[in-house]
């Protein structure tokens, strides 16, 4: 079986009714590139940028460090485009050593409803323009697209974008080299996707974050246990949700990819495809089973209806 799924790598996934599906590599590391590679990915759809900032005590990496490792990556998918995120930190990914339970504890509130991701990037202008730059300046050296997480609110996007154009009026003016990057948004709060339309006239493309959406549309803590049962992509208040981005993205011609937890499960993918969805990105093992299952559906058979399991005739 596991032969035959490595001769799946150079298969182009393409449904049984002729729709072309793209699959995508989700990757922490500089080094995850290879593994992308090696399964047959046709680019990065999210690199996960926090892991570079992660466990360093506090000393956040620098300008140079970082266009290094984004460069690298870039350079060993050959060409394929690599979609880097701005750092997600805080939450389930806090900075220093404390676990989610001590940060809890100490602060005595929710880190998933506080300063993370862009929130965070946005309280730290100078940590952010290093990064930014860092992404721009790797796309001298092959296709990138940057990636941001998190983002809610209308100020959020106009300040996020104006930091974009600061950073690379930064580089002309250092006379250092950037490429044509496009710039997309996550949607990964319920408000954003209520909104999508206002992302779609500012952002080049999105990526949907279902497992962020799924905590944040039924209110439960992806970290906390005791809540881990009601912890549901099926919940037809997400298919909705997701259904409706999808839609938008398409009635408008940009492009939107799903890069959570689901977009990997082979159970969501007739229900993804028939929503509209024609871009999944997850972690490098899951993408020859996806590609399988891709290659036996008919998408004018899917329905955005949960299957039914387990039910008698
Ligand atoms: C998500 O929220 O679905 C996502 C892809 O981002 P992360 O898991 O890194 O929060
Ligand atoms: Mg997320």
């Amino acid at each position: 079986e596991r032969e035959r799924l490595g001769r799946l790598r150079h298969t182009p996934a393409v449904t049984l009714d002729g729709e072309p599906v793209e699959l995508l590599a989700n990757i922490e590391l500089q080094s995850d590139a290879e593994a992308a590679i090696a399964a047959g990915a046709q680019g990065v759809g999210l690199f996960r940028t926090e892991f570079l900032f992660m466990n360093r005590n506090g000393e956040l990496p620098g300008e140079e460090e970082q266009f290094e490792a984004y460069r690298g990556a870039v350079m060993a998918m050959q060409g394929l485009p690599v979609t880097i995120r701005t750092v997600d930190v805080g939450a389930d990914k806090p900075l220093d050593r404390l676990s989610i339970h001590e940060l809890r504890q100490e602060q005595g509130l929710n880190p998933a409803l506080g300063l993370r991701a862009i929130r965070w990037s946005l309280s730290e202008p100078s940590m952010f323009r290093q990064q930014l730059r860092a992404i721009l300046r790797a796309s001298a050296h092959g296709p990138v697209r940057l990636l941001i997480p998190m983002l809610a609110h209308e100020s959020e996007i106009r300040l996020t974008l104006e930091m974009i154009d600061r950073a690379k009026q930064q580089l002309r003016e250092a006379g250092l080299a950037y490429g044509e990057v496009q710039v997309g948004a996550m949607i990964e709060v319920p408000a954003a996707a209520l909104m999508v339309e206002a992302f779609l006239d500012r952002f080049d493309f999105l990526a949907i974050g279902t497992n962020d959406l799924v905590q944040y549309t039924l209110a439960i803590d992806r970290a906390d246990e005791a809540v881990a049962h009601l912890y549901d992509p099926w919940h037809p208040a997400v298919l909705h949700l997701l259904h409706h981005i999808i839609r938008a993205a398409r009635k408008r011609g940009k492009s939107v990819c799903v890069c959570g937890e689901i977009a990997g499960d082979i159970d969501f993918t007739e229900v993804l495809l028939a929503m509209g969805l024609r871009s999944f990105s997850m972690h490098p093992s899951q993408i020859p089973a996806l590609k399988q299952k891709v290659l036996r559906t008919d998408t004018r058979r899917c329905s955005v209806l949960r299957p039914a399991r387990g039910v008698p005739d």
